[in-house]
């Protein structure tokens, strides 16, 4: 529903600026024909502006309705479509961002069930334990046979490390 809001804001931006612009054109050009026409033109804008224009006055006025129009057409879509315009490139940024946070996970996750990191301190833990231990085989002061991880010698009670 709400896809692509950000194209979707632009093209109501377009929409909002030609129909300002066709209004206050549209204003401009009635005011400026009936001051072309001759006739009087009677603006009653209670507390704005209230008089009775001569010819001359409404072309000006006409024009100046035009030019004011076109302004405003701008002004109003100028942010909207600015608007539009943040939000496009937010939503190519969630994006990149989106299509990147997977791509990140799935390295993460596949060494995970190998488990090598596992195993391998298991392997290493004994190998470290047992390294300082008598591995000889035999006491280095009597010659009886040891076993591997004895501390002392069974016979002679010396120590084998
Ligand atoms: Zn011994």
């Amino acid at each position: 529903m709400f896809k692509n809001p950000g194209g979707k804001l632009k093209g109501l931006a377009k929409v909002v600026f030609w129909l300002e612009l066709i209004l206050f054109i549209l204003t401009g050009l009635i005011v400026i024909i009936a001051g072309i026409s001759g006739s009087e033109i009677s603006i009653n804008m209670p507390g704005v502006y209230s008089t009775r224009m001569s010819p001359v006055v409404s072309i000006v006025a006409g024009i100046l309705i035009i030019a004011f129009g076109i302004f405003m057409a701008w002004l109003s879509t100028i942010s909207l479509y600015a608007f539009g315009t943040l939000v496009e490139s937010n939503e190519k940024i969630l994006q990149i961002v989106g299509s990147r946070r997977p791509a990140a996970a799935a390295p993460q996750a596949a060494p995970a069930p190998a488990a090598a990191p596992a195993a391998a301190p298991a392997a290493a833990q004994p190998a470290a334990y047992t390294l300082p231990q008598n591995t000889a085989g035999k006491c280095p002061y009597c010659g009886t046979a040891t076993t591997p991880g004895m501390k002392f010698c069974t016979l002679c009670g010396k120590a084998l490390q």
